[in-house]
């Protein structure tokens, strides 16, 4: 089992989680970081005692430090912390779990320090793809995935021969807290609705990426680049019940699942403890309870976000990170009440059609893109 873990966003729902996966196999801990929020990390400083402890914002990792002047973990801040959490000596794995595109640099930092991640910032591969997986490649770095989904597709793919045997990956969606709705009906929809996930519990950007389905369509890339697959030969297909978290179909029509619980800590710990499997926090699945499982097609029409994502991956190049840099924006509009609900899809569609392809070979090219893609959606709402 890895011997030290550095958690990158530590404060949030999957970095809680994974402190408890850490907590139940006494993992020690390297470095533990957050955007803001030093009275959680003060805790988990406190209990953990990592080396070191990174804030973001400046002038929260100030007032941290005089909180744990008693201690020995030394505080750092902004980009220079996080990239220095990301490359410790001390520390076997990285846990990549902040939320958004501030996770890239961080990301492609592991990857050159020959750190394995668990990753779950599904933002950066979504943006960076081609260049997070060349720079993996390249340094011999496996990323494992924490992604329910794209775990499970990791946990199914230990079953397939070495030929290529894969057919398809199916992708599992609980279709959010408005599944059934037609376009109209989300007119008016407010942020308390669609922060109200039927299964999961999770970080504020992400609850509602699952509303608007922008979620899904971040995984259909995000499995397009983990996978190496065309985003025709992933499916997508609503499972309201969140107990299947994705499956593989052979060349053979064969289909294998994983199934469990709707809780992360399973496919945390299994990327963090890969290829071996301990017991879990999580409770087991009691197939008597589970009345009925039901699969439907998902609703293209007025989730337009999966759609804008796959054509985003097939037009290649930065569009991707545009379709996630003006989501990141349109998403935090919404929830501070600047935007509609439906006006998020419209934003992210309206950025993938109207943007010039431009190849996507530097990090520069990356955030650029990214950085053009949220000024077109500020000047789209003025
Ligand atoms: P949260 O919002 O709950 O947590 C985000 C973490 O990142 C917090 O520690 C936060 O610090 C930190 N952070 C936020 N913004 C910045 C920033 N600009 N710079 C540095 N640190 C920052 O998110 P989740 O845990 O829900 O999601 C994390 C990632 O995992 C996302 O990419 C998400 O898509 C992915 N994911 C999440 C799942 C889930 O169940 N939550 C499931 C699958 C994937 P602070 O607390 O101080 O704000
Ligand atoms: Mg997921």
């Amino acid at each position: 089992m890895v011997n030290k873990l550095s958690v990158l966003g530590s404060t949030g729902s999957i970095g809680t989680q994974t402190l408890d996966v850490a907590r139940k196999h006494n993992m020690k801990i390297s470095a533990l970081t957050a955007h803001s929020n030093i009275e959680l990390l003060e805790e988990q400083i406190r209990e953990f005692k990592p080396a070191v402890a990174v804030v973001y914002d400046e002038n929260r990792a100030q007032e941290l430090k005089l909180k744990i002047k008693d201690l020995d973990t030394k505080v750092y801040c902004g980009m220079y912390g996080l990239l220095h959490a990301a490359t410790l000596d001390d520390c076997d794995l990285v846990v990549n779990a902040v939320v958004g595109m501030v996770g890239l640099k961080p990301t492609l930092a592991s990857i050159e320090a020959k750190k394995n991640i668990a990753f779950a910032n599904k933002e950066t591969l979504v943006a960076g793809g081609a260049l997070v997986m060349d720079a993996a490649k390249k340094n011999g770095v496996t990323l494992f995935p924490v992604d329910s989904e794209h775990s499970a597709i990791f946990q199914c793919l230990q079953a397939c021969p070495p030929e290529k045997s894969l057919k398809k990956i199916i992708l599992t969606a609980s279709g959010g807290p408005f599944f059934g709705k037609t376009y109209d009906e989300l007119k008016d929809v407010t942020v308390a609705q669609a922060l109200n996930h039927p299964n999961w519990s999770m970080g504020a950007k992400i609850t509602i990426d699952s509303a608007t389905m922008m979620n899904k369509g971040l995984e259909i890339i995000e499995a397009a680049w983990l996978f190496d697959m065309s985003p025709d030969d992933i499916e997508v297909v609503v499972h309201r019940e969140s107990i299947i978290h994705s499956m593989i179909e052979f060349v053979d029509n064969s289909v294998l699942a994983q199934l469990g619980l709707p809780d992360m800590r399973i496919p945390i710990q299994y990327a963090i403890t890969y290829p071996h499997r301990y017991e879990s926090p999580v409770q087991s699945l009691d197939f008597s309870k589970i009345s009925s499982m039901t699969f439907y097609h998902p609703d293209y029409d007025t989730f337009k976000c999966l759609d804008a994502c796959k054509k985003a991956f097939k037009r290649g190049g930065v569009i991707p990170a545009v379709a996630n840099g003006a989501n990141e924006v349109a998403n935090k509009l919404f929830r501070d009440g600047k935007i509609s609900f439906l006006e998020i899809g419209e934003l992210v569609c309206s950025a993938v059609d109207n943007f010039e392809y431009k190849e996507s070979k530097t990090l520069s090219d990356v955030l650029e893109a990214d950085k053009a893609a949220r000024e077109y959606v500020y000047n789209c709402i003025k």
